[in-house]
């Protein structure tokens, strides 16, 4: 074979190709080797907020815009505030991520940022084939969903849909030390939606209206929902919009993992590596990445074990029961909240308890439409 342009071609230069980048480049291992990001868009705007909890020190403190030792959930019956401790909840803006990635992976001489966008990726010539240009490699890191995934065959599927505004006050209305998880008391239908304010001073807040729905919404919608909580709830008469942002991400146990071969790994979204009960995705892929730098060092495919199988069958009962009975979120995260400590609920979303402690959450949960989708899922 004739030799190939880069050793890896990673297809996308977003949070999981970034994040692989950067775990490659600091591994001795893969000193030497040429590695191309292809990424179409120059990644100059501040176009997500991520949010994820840990425990301790974690590899992003550096980057970190803010975070919070305690949460509140709150319903129209229930405010609740809880403290998170050992963990912290911490929030990071995408821009400092992609400068930090950039900054770091340009210096290494090993990375090549390439402006293009991949249509295909032909496996028997190894071939990503671009606008611009075709690049070789001798393994591809997609972070392109299929095209068909929405189309979705036995698999559920929920969206969570959102769009956030950070507004500033004039006067105090924020508390900087929690944030909010969730807050039902603006409603939309009988739909699972919430709003989720994370406030990064007394002044200011991400406010954002979200949703855990088999269909998407009006744009209006959710402007028309902000305001209302902004105005009704929270009570605040004067602010302004700094920044704003939106997101359909998806919750589904499409089996992402089976495009993957020996030659090409799918990552991120396109890799199943969004949490789909929840949406959560950045610790997620850390984790993921461990796994596959693991598994390339030691010889085996680098898609070998990155999925639990109980986890995801947890995952597709949870989604199925929001699928068909999607006036239940409320009351099962009210439940899930009430019921059981935030610590074991983490631990819990982190793929980390043992089966008895599974139970009890599960059981915390109960309602009849969980054993008809458990039936239609095992
Ligand atoms: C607004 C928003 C907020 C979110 N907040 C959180 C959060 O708080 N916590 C959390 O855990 N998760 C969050 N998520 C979910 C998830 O973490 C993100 O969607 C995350 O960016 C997914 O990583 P990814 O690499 O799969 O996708 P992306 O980060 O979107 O990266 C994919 C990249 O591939 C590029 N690309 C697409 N097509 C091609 C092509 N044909 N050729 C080459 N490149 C291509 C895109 O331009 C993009 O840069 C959020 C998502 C959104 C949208």
């Amino acid at each position: 074979m004739i030799t190939p342009d880069y050793y890896y071609v990673i297809v996308g230069g977003g949070l999981a190709g970034l994040q692989l980048a950067l775990r490659i480049q600091s591994d001795i291992f893969f000193k030497g080797k040429k590695i191309a990001i292809i990424e179409p868009s120059k990644k100059t705007n501040n176009d997500r907020t991520w949010c994820f909890w840990e425990e301790g020190v974690g590899q992003w403190d550096h980057l970190i815009a803010t975070q919070w030792n305690k949460t509140k959930f709150i319903t129209s019956e229930l405010d609740q505030e809880l403290d998170l401790a050992p963990y912290s909840y911490k929030m990071l803006k995408s821009l400092d991520f992609y400068q930090y990635a950039k900054d770091m992976l340009d210096n290494s001489g090993d990375f090549f940022f390439i402006k293009d966008k991949v249509s295909k990726i032909d496996q028997v010539t190894r071939t990503a084939i671009g606008e611009k240009a075709n690049y070789t490699a001798t393994h591809f890191f997609d972070s392109r969903p299929p095209a068909d995934f929405e189309k979705i065959g036995n698999s559920s599927m929920i969206y969570q849909h959102f769009k956030g505004l950070y507004i500033q006050t004039e006067n105090e209305h924020f508390d900087p030390e929690s944030f909010t998880m969730m807050d039902y008391r603006v409603k939309y239908n009988k739909s699972t939606c919430f709003t989720y304010v994370l406030p990064v001073s007394s002044k200011e807040a991400l406010v954002e209206f979200t949703f855990f729905t088999p269909f998407l919404a009006d744009k209006s919608v959710y402007d028309e929902k902000i305001r209302e909580y902004i105005t009704s709830v929270l009570k605040i008469e004067k602010y302004k919009i700094t920044e704003s942002e939106t997101g359909i991400i998806p919750m589904t146990d499409y089996p992402f993992h089976k495009a993957n071969t020996p030659y090409l790994t799918k990552i991120g979204t396109a890799g199943g590596w969004v949490k789909a009960s929840s949406g959560y995705s950045f610790k997620n892929t850390e984790k993921k990445i461990d796994q596959l730098i693991e598994n390339i060092k030691c010889g085996l495919r680098p898609s070998k074990n990155l999925f639990s199988t109980k986890f995801q069958r947890y995952d597709a009962i949870f989604l199925d029961v929001l699928e068909k009975r999607n006036d239940l979120g409320e009351s099962l995260f009210t439940k899930l909240y009430t019921k059981n400590k935030i610590q074991d609920i983490f631990k819990f979303l982190d793929e980390e308890t043992n089966l008895s402690e599974e139970l009890k959450i599960m059981l915390s949960l109960y309602h009849p439409q969980f054993l008809k989708s458990f039936f239609k899922k095992i």
